[in-house]
């Protein structure tokens, strides 16, 4: 007999949340929703909370969280509605919870996805912003307060399958030469540079393989999101820079390696569907059902590795940039790569200038450590100003 865990969805209308949700369905011996979390959906957090029925349901937006009050009780759901990011801390910390699923978009996520390490929890991790910006800050606070760190973002799933069993943290002690990052190289990895000037948001939301949200989306197409996935598995597993090599696979069906002294290299296959990834850090160390189908080979019939080109993408290069000069930078990048991404969905800015933006906002910034959750949180309020000003100066 299983014991029902509890578990908290920061993100739950979102595209990995709902993810999730799918997961939770298929093993209702197993999991039950203690809270979900949204940012301002009314109407789908009404059909979670009908679904589900979780004992909390937080948006942090007030007005729409007194919305989802009135028709909760309109149709007598025994929930409790919260609101604000306060809330959002307290059902990431709960006594009664055991898993918590980080899975909301961005900075915005940071402080909940801390709350829980705090409180020692299960944190199942998608929102990869939280790492970049506080890397090493976050991994302490997950090992002092013994809390259990499982990536669900693709690649550091893969990495993780692919680790020895009882990972030391230390690659070269594990006979481990180097962790093969890939990448899909997004919906332009064929576009020339004078292409990508023109792109519109709808096309550089449309992945060829993974559907998600808005700004992963465009994160994808510009390759920032492997930016910071090279910073995520920096801090995860303890690898230096010039043991990360990012290899485009436009397949998307290898979802990363780790190659061994031996000369092995391991990898993590299936079809890039994110209830693969969800499953395994759900049901860990056991396996369990996630509703994907089966990796048909046949179909695939080819899989091809192509060099990232840097001069297109410089995205990834500013990436790299950042986390050898480490202290406020990373959280730098972050920011500015959020109001960049931001503005250029809002039609302000072009495609090209997302890395431009983020370039000279890096370099307007003083280099300096941070050492707490409130520096990096300065850091980033900090970059968006200075990032906004940029976009005044250049619309
Ligand atoms: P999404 O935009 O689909 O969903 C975001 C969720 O966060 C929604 O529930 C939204 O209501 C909530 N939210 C947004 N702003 C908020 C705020 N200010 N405060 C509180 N909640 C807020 O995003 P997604 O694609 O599901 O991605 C979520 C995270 O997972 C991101 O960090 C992303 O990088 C990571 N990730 C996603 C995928 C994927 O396939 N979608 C894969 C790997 C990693
Ligand atoms: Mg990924």
């Amino acid at each position: 007999m299983n014991t029902i865990r509890q578990l908290t969805l920061l993100g739950s209308t979102g595209s990995i949340g709902e993810s999730t949700l799918d997961v939770v369905a298929r093993h209702p011996d197993r999991f039950q929703v203690f809270a979900l979390t949204a940012n301002k959906s009314v109407e789908k957090m009404l059909e979670q909370c009908q679904r589900f029925q979780p004992r909390y349901a937080v948006l942090l937006d007030a007005n729409s969280a007194e919305k989802l009050t009135v028709e909760t009780r309109r149709m007598g759901l025994d929930v409790e509605v919260l609101s604000g990011v306060e809330s959002l801390e307290t059902v990431a910390s709960h006594a009664e919870v055991d898993a918590v699923m980080a899975a909301i978009v961005g900075a915005a996520g940071i402080r909940p996805t801390f709350a829980a390490a705090r409180a020692g929890k299960q944190v199942l991790l998608a929102n990869k912003e939280t790492l970049v910006m506080a890397g090493r800050i976050f991994m302490d606070v997950v090992k002092s307060h013994h809390a259990t760190l499982l990536p669900i973002d693709s690649e550091h799933n893969a990495i993780h399958q692919s680790l020895p069993e009882r990972f030391s943290g230390n690659l070269a002690e594990d006979g481990i030469r180097r962790i093969l990052l890939t990448a899909s190289g997004g919906p332009f990895r064929c576009s020339s540079l004078s292409e990508l000037e023109n792109v519109t948001p709808a096309q550089a939301c449309a992945h060829p393989n993974w559907d998600m949200g808005r700004k992963i989306s465009v994160d994808s197409a510009t390759m920032m999101n492997k930016g910071l996935e090279v910073i995520e598995t920096h801090w995860l597993f303890n690898a230096a820079p010039e043991k990360i090599q990012v290899v485009i696979h436009p397949q998307s069906v290898i979802h990363s390696m780790v190659e061994y002294v031996d000369g092995s290299v391991l990898a993590q296959l299936g079809n890039p569907d994110m209830r693969t990834p969800i499953a395994h850090a759900m049901g860990y160390p056991e396996r369990i059902e996630s509703g994907v189908s089966s990796l048909d080979m046949f179909e695939v019939a080819q899989l091809d590795f192509e060099a990232p080109d840097l001069a297109r993408f410089p995205c990834l290069k500013l990436a790299y940039q950042a986390l050898a000069d480490g202290g406020n930078m990373p959280a730098i990048l972050n920011a500015a790569n959020e109001i960049a991404v931001e503005s250029f969905l809002e039609g302000r800015m072009s495609f090209t200038a997302i890395p431009s933006m983020i370039e000279q906002t890096m370099q307007t910034v003083t280099q300096r450590d941070i050492t707490t959750l409130d520096d990096v949180l300065e850091a980033d309020m900090q970059a968006r100003e200075i990032a906004l000003e940029w976009l005044a100066r250049h619309a």
